[in-house]
């Protein structure tokens, strides 16, 4: 007798995780689906006559990949993509983000969130770690469109359109976890900011919080020499040590850039079981410096790959990131062996998941959840294939995906969002557009006189 399942998909070829870790690509192959996780694996003649589906999917000559993770976002920031760009980083933030973000509602910052989740969906990335202001209306945006999210309200020393009263902060995310606990996809973690926008007090504050409520803690560090320069003009100490010093760097911790580190630094990293989320389009943009990821990974380092915002990027296409990711290292490096294809591949996979906090994710295996994404094989440019993982970081622009599917469940079907009318996101975004145009316009007549701190 055969089992039953909700739903079969087939396709002309599946990326699978073999249980000894091994990647290998499946041809002519069928993934039965139950209750959200992988009840089954295999080539589709077999997996037929085992499997009773009550719904099937041939989606044909299409390649089956685990959805991919972006491990530092700041989603609702679509409404300022292409707002200010080419700028230096202190007058890009003091003089058009910081001060828009004066103005934030949560309207504004639910609508950016949902538009930055349709652009993941769109793009096969099926969850995300997310910091923002007002971080409930980027939970709601994940619970709307069906996304994996791990979200957290950005923590500052002084007031923010989030957290008009930073002593209140604690017990705002105490709130925010208790209201988020029991959602099957969207979980709370504790994020200070950064070292420049936060004092010791409230660093040392954040540690307690993740230990009393057991929350991830995620936060921008080292992401730039300046941020280095004022940390030791200030603390007496590098932004590494001063962190490590404040018992900041556990294993449930993911660290967003890590740009300037030394190697008595990059020591610190491995030895403390930490993850860094490298963020290679933001930190180009922004002209920030270069992550040493060779040097990261040769240590071991736990690495994930994140977009950051969309004013620093300008997508939130992870299919882009792996690619310049990939390509990156081997300019910088003069070495084309540097960051392999592989590498940058489980980065955007189980190192996103490892990221996150859960390590179910990343991988296509019977029992994992169904985060399931389809490339189009179709595309010229996917034309011919003999290397899934290398068509993923090289090949791909992330437009051939067909479908992004997140705990069983169908978020996007070829052009079509499943949980959300996109024209009615795409009229909202008409009114979003004129008025942040509107904002800006006011701001732009007293750039300079805005004193505020980071993104
Ligand atoms: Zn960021």
């Amino acid at each position: 007798m055969p089992s039953s399942c909700d739903l079969a998909l087939y396709a002309a070829h599946i990326l699978c995780r073999a249980e000894d870790g091994a990647i290998h690509t499946l041809a002519d192959g069928a993934v039965a689906v139950t209750d959200g996780i992988i009840s089954a694996l295999g080539a589709k003649s077999a997996l037929t006559r085992q499997w009773q589906a009550r719904r099937e999917l041939d989606l044909g000559n299409v390649l089956l990949l685990p959805g991919l993770i972006n491990a530092h976002a700041h989603a609702s920031m679509t409404i300022f993509r292409g707002l200010a760009d080419d700028l230096p980083l202190m007058e890009w933030l003091n003089g058009h983000i910081f001060p828009l973000e004066q103005r934030l509602t949560g309207r504004l910052v639910h609508l950016g969130a949902l538009l930055g989740c349709a652009e993941m969906i769109r793009t096969g990335t099926s969850a995300f770690q997310d910091m923002y202001l007002m971080e409930d209306e980027v939970c709601r945006a994940a619970d709307v469109a069906g996304l994996r999210g791990l979200a957290g309200e950005g923590l500052f020393a002084f007031p923010t359109q989030g957290v008009p009263r930073p002593e209140a902060a604690p017990d705002l995310v105490r709130e925010q976890a208790a209201r988020w606990r029991r959602h099957p996809r969207v979980r709370i973690a504790v994020m200070p900011h950064a070292v420049y926008t936060t004092t010791p007090e409230i660093l040392r504050a954040c540690v307690a919080l993740a230990a009393e409520l057991d929350l991830p803690l995620h936060m921008h560090l080292a992401e730039s020499a300046a941020e280095s320069a004022s940390c030791l003009k200030m603390h007496g100490k590098r932004p590494i040590p001063y962190c490590r010093d404040l018992g900041l760097l556990t294993p449930c911790t993911s660290l967003a850039h890590v740009v300037d580190a030394s190697e008595e630094e990059l020591d610190i990293l491995a030895q403390s079981g930490v993850c860094v989320v490298h963020n290679p389009s933001s930190n180009m943009k922004l002209a920030s410096g270069v992550t040493r990821v060779p040097a990261m990974l040769e240590r071991g380092i736990r690495l994930a790959l994140g977009t950051d915002g969309a004013a620093a990027n300008n997508r939130l296409n992870m299919f882009t990131e792996m690619g310049r990711a990939a390509l990156l290292h081997k300019a910088v490096g003069g070495d084309p062996s540097l960051c392999p294809a592989e590498h940058i591949f489980a980065a955007a996979t189980t190192g996103g998941a490892s990221a996150l906090g859960d390590p179910r994710l990343g991988a296509l295996a019977a029992g994992r959840p169904a985060d399931i994404i389809a490339l189009d094989l179709d595309s010229p440019n996917l034309q011919p294939m003999y290397a899934p993982v290398s068509h993923a970081v090289y090949a791909a622009t992330g437009m051939e995906v067909r479908m992004t599917m997140v705990d069983g469940e169908i978020l996007y079907l070829d052009g079509r969002f499943t949980r959300f009318s996109y024209p009615d996101l795409l009229a909202e975004m008409q009114e979003v557009q004129k008025e942040i145009k509107q904002i800006h316009g006011l701001l732009n007549m007293s750039v300079g006189q805005c004193l505020s701190a980071g993104q």
